[in-house]
């Protein structure tokens, strides 16, 4: 928003409603921040971002736009030991790709550490830090418990002059990691654990990803976040609940520095069912193996969710469906499914393939005959227009679609039945060719060519439209359908003992090598999105080569004969 020109707030605004948005509303009322909304998206580069930090993206650069305002991209790299370059360039990738631009302000806290330093120092100057010489173990047992005080340290009372020589030789290097620490003097007493003596800083002779080595002492996260935030003169500081108890101390730490006040505001995390967003538990499936990497798409990070299939349009219209609010809880993943197919049916181009084929011979159509159909690329959107398929006398269609013994309400081929073939020709089962273990592997058929484009003009109906792909023209591919990556709801509730690997789903991925393909897929580019038509959604693999496509299977369709299948079979 241009500060002399601002929106004015009672204006109505384009964002769905809720009470962060609300608490902006109110501050441009007021004036609080003289107009300004300016937020931040503050990752730690420890690992990729997934579908929770969507929700964090979509709330920090969402509402900032719709307020005229801006959003920073700072990477919180305070922790030297788990933090690396690679990290941070795929959420750089990521944000964008979700469609959010922080133009010329990306920032680093590790460009503010001889700032951080030298508040640090103010810190100590004015009786309000000390160097504590107590080990991390020792730390714990005077910290005291939710219920009971802590103990004042012993060297909480050293003079500002000692203070200030030993803080000078711990960023001198003259210590052992660990040995000292830097330490705000609040209250041992207070009843909220964060306020009793927290470290600012301790020793770490560890290469920092920025810094190299230029530092052997780093700032903890809790001394580093609120001041970059003041730095960069946020104004909503928006941040998941667990932070809440932290506020008295970022709020501490600007108060007592004299320095700009951003407001921070606290909303739930995101958390989906069957899915697990630790980054500790997501680099421990890629570091093991379970899955294919951090972009495997059956992981939750935006890097595997891209890969799937899902698309940006798609994420932002789940979060802001889901909205935000001051309590935690768990949302359905089919929530998130239901949004991408949404999104999905209205953009994908139509195309057949076959999955599990089974060969399709009409018996009375001319050897060596081919033609070309009209077939519509997307029933959504006429604008996506038409293409040619070819037909021909040898044909795959889906296993799936023929029984030789039809349970009841089955309504596709079978002996004697006539179904239609998508865009083609009524069809019917004259007889079947068997293998030596009696599996069906050749289904022998006539056509009725007075039913071209799929219609008779007797008028007499088929209960099923199949859809099939002509044997001369498929172009193979490689398919790979995916199922939730864990059995569980909730795949972190384990009992004692277990790790959440024992929720990992054995069959979350299938791999079939042999699917058929209409011949326009054989051009399709990496991140392409298609319906196959009555089996779901599917994008094109980066694993593609030419001649050999590979696609993930993004989401099945809702398949409602399967449910009539299962419910047949529970009789
Ligand atoms: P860590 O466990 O490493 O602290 P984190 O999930 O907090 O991980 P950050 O990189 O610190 O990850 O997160 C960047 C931003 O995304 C933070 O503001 C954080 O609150 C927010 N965020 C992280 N996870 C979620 C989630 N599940 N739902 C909503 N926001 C999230
Ligand atoms: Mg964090």
């Amino acid at each position: 928003m241009n500060p002399s020109n601002p929106t004015p707030p009672d204006e109505p605004r384009s964002g769905p409603s809720n009470f962060i948005r609300d608490i902006i509303l109110d501050d441009l009322k007021t004036g609080k921040f003289q107009g300004r909304v300016h937020t931040r998206f503050p990752p730690e580069p420890n690992g990729y971002l997934h579908i929770g930090h969507a929700k964090s993206l979509w709330l920090n650069f969402g509402l900032a736009a719709e307020f005229g305002g801006k959003t920073n991209l700072r990477f919180d790299d305070t922790n030297p030991e788990k933090e690396e370059t690679e990290y941070v360039d795929s959420i750089m990738e990521m944000v964008h790709w979700l469609g959010y631009d922080w133009e010329d302000r990306l920032f680093y806290a590790s460009d503010y550490f001889p700032q951080l330093h030298a508040w640090a120092v103010q810190l100590i100057k004015t009786g309000k830090a000390y160097v504590c010489d107590l080990t991390a173990e020792e730390m714990r047992q005077y910290r005291g418990t939710l219920t009971e005080a802590g103990q004042e340290s012993p060297y909480r009372h050293r003079s500002v002059e000692e203070n200030l020589e030993l803080f000078e030789r711990m960023r001198a290097g003259e210590f052992p990691d660990g040995s000292r620490t830097l330490r705000a003097k609040i209250d041992m007493a207070s009843a909220n654990l964060n306020m009793r003596d927290p470290v600012m800083y301790r020793i770490l002779h560890a290469e920092h990803h920025r810094t190299g080595d230029t530092w052997c002492i780093y700032p903890m996260y809790d001394f580093a976040h609120g001041q970059s935030d003041s730095i960069e003169r946020i104004t909503h500081s928006i941040c998941t609940l667990e932070f809440e108890d932290h506020r008295p101390l970022y709020d501490w730490y600007v108060e007592q520095l004299g320095i700009y006040h951003p407001q921070q505001i606290e909303f739930d995390r995101l958390n989906l069912t069957y899915t697990m967003m630790s980054k500790r538990k997501l680099l421990q499936l890629v570091q093991n193996g379970l899955v294919r990497g951090w972009d495997d798409p059956r992981m939750p990070t935006l890097a595997g969710i891209r890969r799937r299939g899902f698309t940006p349009e798609a994420l932002r219209n789940f979060c802001a469906a889901i909205g935000v609010s001051k309590t935690t809880g768990i949302v359905e993943l089919g929530l998130l499914e239901h949004h991408v197919r949404e999104d999905l049916n209205k953009r994908a181009l139509r195309v057949m393939a076959v999955l599990r084929p089974l060969k399709v011979v009409i018996d009375n159509y001319p050897e060596g005959q081919e033609e070309e159909l009209d077939a519509v690329n997307n029933p959504e959107d006429a604008s996506a227009g038409t293409r040619k398929v070819p037909f021909s006398r040898v044909l795959y269609i889906e296993q799936d679609d023929f029984r030789e013994d039809p349970p009841k309400q089955y309504f596709r081929l079978s002996p004697g039945r006539e179904v239609r073939l998508r865009y083609a020709y009524f069809l019917t089962c004259a007889s079947v060719v068997k293998n030596e273990r009696g599996e069906v592997v050749e289904v022998h058929c006539t056509y009725d060519p007075a039913t071209r484009g799929g219609n008779a003009p007797d008028g007499r109906k088929v209960k099923a439209t199949i859809h099939w792909v002509s044997a001369q023209h498929a172009v193979e591919g490689e398919v790979r359908l995916y199922d939730n990556l864990f059995t569980e709801e909730n795949p972190s509730d384990v009992a004692e003992g277990q790790d959440f690997t024992v929720n990992l789903n054995p069959n979350s991925l299938e791999v079939l090598t042999a699917a058929k393909l209409e011949p326009s897929l054989l051009e399709a580019n990496v991140g392409a999105c298609y319906q196959f038509e009555r089996l779901g959604y599917f994008c094109v693999d980066p694993d593609s080569t030419a001649g050999k496509p590979v696609f993930n299977r993004t989401l099945p369709l809702k398949d409602t004969w399967a449910k009539i299948e299962k419910r047949d079979k529970a009789k």
